[in-house]
């Protein structure tokens, strides 16, 4: 079952098959396909009409193998007007989702990697703490022990440092491959064009594909 379409065909930019011809008007013709998939092509008060197998009509049932002429001397495919008016709201809808997920590991990637860098750099300031006692208790601490608890407790902090600055280096590399990721996945269906950062529900208002060449339909009206 298909859906209604329809296709406004002309030489004005908000036609869904733009043609440019001297002969072929602004406005020129609409093709209808019904829910039988039927195509009916009309014409627009053309002022150079609309021809189908050499006859002029007003209003004809035509089949994707007639020869349509707009004007003079232009020659419409209708196969093709038929995959320019294209229905993408399915492939929009799936779109959805893909921006969510992004949103979603976005937002994981950032937090987890502040835990970590917070946990690597607060670490080893207990550590000389624990290791204190662990000497206390055991009595009188040797000089031994005194020095490597020392030593812990000078080296252990810049280590900490040194990890949690590797840990948080690490966020702009996952996050660029996340973003990468996206720049393939969240696409206009038709052309391919990067949607940007912009949410599902934004994009969705414009209805259809800003690229003048695409005007792939996001929603189905
Ligand atoms: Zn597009």
């Amino acid at each position: 079952m298909f859906k209604t379409m329809i296709i406004r065909i002309g030489k004005a930019n908000d036609n869904d098959y733009v043609v440019t011809d001297p002969y072929v008007s602004r406005h020129h013709a609409r093709l209808t396909r019904d829910t039988n998939s039927y195509l009916l092509l009309e014409d627009l008060d053309s002022a150079n009409g609309t021809y189908v197998n050499g006859s002029q009509i007003v209003r004809k049932r035509i089949t994707p193998t007639d020869t349509v002429k707009l004007g003079n001397s232009f020659v419409l495919s209708i196969s093709e007007v038929l995959k320019s008016g294209n229905d993408y709201s399915e492939e929009f809808a799936a779109l959805k989702e893909v921006y969510d997920k992004y949103i979603e590991q976005k937002i994981k990637i950032q937090s987890s990697n502040q835990f970590k860098t917070r946990l690597f750099q607060a670490l080893p300031f207990a550590l000389p703490g624990v290791i204190g006692v662990t000497v206390g208790f055991m009595g009188k601490g040797s000089s031994a022990f005194l020095g490597i608890s020392l030593l812990i407790a000078i080296c252990a902090p810049a280590a900490g440092i040194y990890l949690g600055a590797r840990q948080s280096a690490k966020i702009p590399r996952q996050l660029q491959d996340l973003a990468d990721q996206f720049k393939i996945d969240y696409v206009c269906p038709k052309c391919g064009t990067f949607l940007g950062e912009i949410p599902w529900e934004s994009l969705i208002n414009k209805k259809h594909c800003p690229v003048t060449s695409c005007k792939a339909k996001w929603v189905n009206e």
